[in-house]
């Protein structure tokens, strides 16, 4: 998942005004923008004038004519253009609703608001299902009022910064909108207030319905740039006002808990197969009787540990192995005590051997051995050491058995088939030379 940088999400269509200026110029470059805010720069910081703040001016009384600097105006926020937007997630908690987008020499480059973070959420995966019904609490502080009302007995209302427009119902339905934006323009152009709100609202409301998805929701306000939908039941009235802000947060945490819900089961799914894996390949490379590696791992590791011996010009060996006389074990004892006896002598072999030594069962009754570093006089110690450990082996019923043994010395740029074949050879003349006996290449 990639997640935008503030560069790429941050309007760059910002208008600023400087500190000395005054503030009934810093409302002209707004009317002139049609911008709801402006950026103040104040020397090495950023401030920020709002419409808001020019209806709480207007109610003082204050003069217009008075620079900027005469107003405590909020410090906004700022953060580097490189940033992630992910990093922006705590500033939606923030009463402030702008951070300031600034290049590595603290220079403007851009605001972010709200909508910007918005137009670059996908909602389309996440909140697709999730219907605004399910929300309708986080819809707070809703300013209803009758569309008979005077504009003058909301002014108050709506500057104590609750909220930042007033819903005009008819019978609770909702018939228009009049926002912080829409009173600065009637005070600048000096209307009067004492007027019902009807005459300067603006109307109709489009709302949506309550059935509707978040997706649906923020892909309504984005397509329309509002700040807020107007949510009504199934007769046309309203049930709550949810802010664009409000239906962020909400995106932004079921998005966190949806990654870190998806991750966790990744974590899962991972480790699961991770495990299948190593059981599978135990499975692949090992005998299912004897528990030692099969032909084809055999195979594998010899590759592997040529490559190293000849790497470090060591030698290797490689013995043969074939139990004695086991068709008449089989015919004697049955099957299962053949096995039984083939595991045994498995085992012994297994722990007659050196840990760098490798062992597989070659076939029914025959076992391969890899010796690395060991040239053919080690090899027939070890091979001969081999044969007596088995011969003093007492297996269940049976007795005892008897091995016969091939040695080869494996030479450099041969095939494994080719030095196997030598040490069969060599089994070949021991078991033509009276069985449980070890036989080498030079023999033959
Ligand atoms: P030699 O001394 O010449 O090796 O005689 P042998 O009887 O061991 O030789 P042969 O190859 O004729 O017979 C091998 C026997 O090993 C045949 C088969 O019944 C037995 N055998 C092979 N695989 C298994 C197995 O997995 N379990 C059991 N119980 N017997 C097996
Ligand atoms: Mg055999
Ligand atoms: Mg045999």
């Amino acid at each position: 998942m990639k997640f935008p940088l503030i560069k790429d999400v941050a309007s760059t269509d910002v208008i600023h005004v400087d500190i000395t200026d005054s503030i009934s110029k810093a409302m002209d470059v707004m009317i002139e923008h049609n911008h709801r805010n402006v950026i103040v720069k104040d020397a090495q910081r950023y401030k920020i004038l709002t419409v808001t703040d020019v209806l709480k001016i207007q109610n003082d009384d204050f003069d217009l004519n008075l620079p900027l600097k005469s107003l405590s105006l909020e410090i906004i926020p700022t953060i580097l253009v490189d940033a992630n937007i992910l990093d922006t997630i705590e500033y939606l908690n923030n009463p402030m609703e702008y951070i300031c987008a600034v290049n590595e020499d603290n220079s403007l480059y851009g605001l972010v608001t709200h909508t910007d973070i918005t137009s670059h959420i996908d909602p389309h995966t996440l909140m697709d299902n999730y219907r605004l019904i399910d929300f309708l609490k986080i819809g707070r502080k809703m300013k209803i009022v009758s569309k008979d009302t005077f504009i003058s007995n909301i002014l108050s209302d709506i500057i104590d910064g609750s909220s930042d427009h007033v819903l005009v119902v008819d019978d609770m339905k909702p018939v228009g909108i009049l926002t912080t934006k829409d009173l600065m323009l009637l005070i600048k152009q000096k209307e009067k207030l004492n007027v019902e709100v009807s005459t300067f609202m603006s109307s109709p409301v489009e709302s949506i319905d309550k059935n509707a998805s978040i997706k649906e929701a923020l892909e309504f306000i984005n397509k329309k740039h509002y700040k807020r939908v107007v949510v009504v039941d199934e007769d046309g009235k309203v049930i709550s006002v949810i802010s664009q802000k409000d239906l962020i947060s909400l995106t932004y945490s079921k998005w966190a808990t949806l990654v870190k819900e998806y991750q966790e089961e990744l974590r899962e799914i991972n480790s699961m197969l991770a495990n299948k894996t190593i059981e599978y390949e135990t499975i692949a490379s090992t005998d299912n009787l004897t528990g030692l590696y099969n032909r084809y791992k055999f195979s594998e590791l010899y590759n592997s540990t040529y490559t190293s011996m000849i790497q470090r010009h060591n030698s290797m060996s490689l013995i043969l192995i074939d139990i004695d006389n086991f068709k008449s074990v089989n015919d004697t004892f049955g099957h299962n005590i053949g096995d039984k006896a083939l595991v045994n002598v498995s085992r012994t072999l297994s722990g007659a051997l050196r840990n760098i030594d490798i062992i597989a069962r070659w076939g029914g009754e025959e076992f391969i051995v890899l010796l690395p570093t060991a040239d053919l006089n080690r090899a027939v110690k070890i091979a001969e050491d081999l044969r007596v450990e088995i011969e003093l082996l007492k297996v269940d019923i049976i007795g005892h058995v008897s091995v016969s043994l091939g040695v080869a010395e494996v030479q450099e740029g041969e095939e494994m088939s080719d030095v196997i074949h030598r040490a069969d050879k060599a089994l070949y003349l021991a078991k033509n030379s009276g069985k449980n006996c070890v036989k080498t290449q030079e023999d033959v």
